[in-house]
């Protein structure tokens, strides 16, 4: 069996007696982009949190044959999990192409010096094209614009090898173009490169658009999984969304 596979287990989370995450049970395979959607406070950024290792949780998160929980966080990135946050976090002041290429140093273990090269890396020519930036190559990181900050991101964890990609609510802020642009990043990425994708996700219209399987859950629980088509039909969904 293909190891790129995310199998939660009674994956749970405490913050001091509140359960945030209870129990879940969820699989995500390579060339799937899963959705993670629920209402505020649900448990969605705690999951993510658990299994990238930011937070304790108990119960197992298994992932290229390994259980994540009780792994430290550096641990958990060697092993090809990548995450990104609501707020894009990339070197400002230096070039698109400096920023992959610190990030292709760090997964490489050495430093890089955040000069210009003669040579750029393939594996930086490459994740610039896929995430559709090689215009900008020589721009400042800081003059990108939200959306091409956050594919950056995204770029940054392709160089460092990551299978598995987390992303907490990518299109936050972005513009209807910027949107659509991310959601066909993220299914080329999933779809052809086969890596493994879980969205958090509050935009509905985005959720619709670009998902190829849902997960909802509600406090701290999964409330239903399935197409986008079912967990829309399913009736404890709408009164989550809709109220009774
Ligand atoms: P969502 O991402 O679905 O909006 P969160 O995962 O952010 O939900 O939060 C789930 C619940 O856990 C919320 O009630 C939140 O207040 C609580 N929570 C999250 N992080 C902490 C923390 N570090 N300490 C205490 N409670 C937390």
């Amino acid at each position: 069996m293909n190891a790129d596979y995310l199998e939660l287990t009674n994956l749970t989370v405490s913050f001091d007696g509140f359960v945030a995450v209870d129990r879940v049970n969820m699989s995500v395979l390579p060339g799937d982009l899963r959705f993670l959607i629920g209402p505020n406070g649900a448990g969605k950024t705690t999951l993510i949190d658990a299994v990238s290792g930011l937070v304790p949780a108990t119960g197992s998160a298994r992932w290229a044959g390994e259980d994540l929980v009780g792994r430290k966080v550096h641990r958990i990135a060697r092993l090809g999990v990548g995450r990104t946050f609501q707020t894009a976090t990339v070197f400002e002041e230096l070039t698109v192409t400096q920023n992959l290429d610190i990030a292709a140093g760090a997964r490489r273990g050495v430093l890089t010096l955040a000069r210009r090269r003669t040579r750029v890396p393939e594996v930086v020519v490459k994740a610039m094209e896929t995430i559709g930036l090689t215009d900008l190559a020589e721009v400042p990181a800081g003059t990108l614009s939200h959306g091409q900050k956050q594919w950056l991101e995204i770029g940054m964890l392709l160089v460092q090898d990551a299978r598995l990609l987390m992303l907490d609510e990518p299109v936050a802020g972005m513009s209807a173009e910027e949107k659509d642009e991310t959601g066909r990043l993220l299914r080329r990425i999933a779809a052809d490169a086969d890596l493994t994708v879980v969205v958090v996700e509050h935009d509905m219209d985005f959720m619709r658009a670009f998902a190829t399987s849902v997960t909802v859950l509600h406090a701290g629980k999964v409330l239903a999984e399935g197409s986008v088509e079912q967990v829309q039909a399913d009736p404890r969904v709408q009164e989550v969304y809709l109220g009774p």
